[in-house]
């Protein structure tokens, strides 16, 4: 996938800033201060909230025990006649999870509130904290890096778990490749912000993640810095990445936020401008 970026977008954090960051320390940009210590950095880390915290470990314990059943079920179901379309339909299905991530993230960084009731707080205030102190996932546990996003496949994942315990072996015959896609879109769902969260990690990375990351399987760490400079606005997706640079060549975004603008008035970004420039 080629690596290029927009020219009105020219500027990269430098290494010795992603260095700062990864160290867990304040760096300078533009004159703002960005970090662990930005003042809207320490007030979204304190709205991560018990029930919170609850939530995530009940999202991550149902996902991972549906998903062991199902995979053992597909593995069990497997026949060698279908295995080129069932590859196609996995492959399918990771692109997707590709564009569904770069979906939520541009949705979620571009439209709505932390102030939002419930949603902003649990939901919204993530994206947030992100873009102003970038390697605070660096420090968060697996459950608060993946809580949500291994929430988003459970219903689908509960109804597949269900099909393949009830169907008739013909009847799963049927569905196995389609089965196969929503399976590999649930997997690489679940691990988009564990793939994030690698990409921000610039220290004591095992080797084979670093490979996958060089060849692009996943989400180079150079691919997503492109992301990372302010306003925000290209590069959403955070799977693999693949489809980031098809996607900024037909202004895929620009264009829907355009027609977003021109429909209800709203502008993108406004709240993720706002906690940028807060001061103490
Ligand atoms: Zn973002
Ligand atoms: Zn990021």
């Amino acid at each position: 996938m080629m690596e290029t970026k927009p020219s009105e977008k020219s500027e990269c954090m430098d290494e010795f800033q992603l260095k700062k960051e990864a160290n867990g320390k304040d760096s300078k940009k533009n004159g703002v201060r960005w970090g662990p210590n930005h003042a809207g950095a320490k007030e979204l880390k304190d709205l991560y909230s018990g029930g919170k915290r609850v939530q995530e470990l009940i999202s991550v314990s149902v996902t991972t025990t549906l998903c062991i059943y199902i995979g053992f079920k597909l593995v069990h179901n497997f026949s060698a006649d279908y295995w080129l379309s069932s590859v196609l339909a996995a492959l399918g299905g990771i692109l997707l999870a590709d564009f569904f991530s770069g979906l939520v993230h541009w949705a979620a960084d571009s439209y709505g509130s932390v102030t939002l009731p419930i949603f902003g707080a649990a939901f919204i205030r993530p994206f947030r904290e992100h873009h102003i102190d970038p390697t605070a996932i660096t420090r968060h546990d697996f459950i608060e890096t993946n809580g949500d996003n291994f929430m988003l496949p459970l219903p689908y994942l509960a109804y597949q778990a269900y099909k393949l315990t009830t169907y008739s072996p013909d009847e799963v015959r049927q569905i196995y490749s389609f089965e196969c896609f929503m399976f590999l879109l649930a997997l690489f769902v679940m691990a988009t912000n564990q793939i994030h969260k690698w990409s921000h990690t610039y220290f004591g990375l095992p080797k084979w993640i670093t490979v996958l990351q060089d060849a692009h399987i996943i989400l180079p760490r150079k691919h997503h810095r492109i992301h990372h400079v302010a306003p925000h606005e290209t590069y959403f997706c955070i799977t693999t990445g693949w489809l980031n640079y098809p996607m900024e060549k037909f202004h895929f975004w620009t264009c829907v936020e355009r027609a977003i603008e021109v429909v209800t008035g709203i502008k993108p970004r406004v709240d993720d401008l706002a906690w940028g420039k807060k001061s103490n």
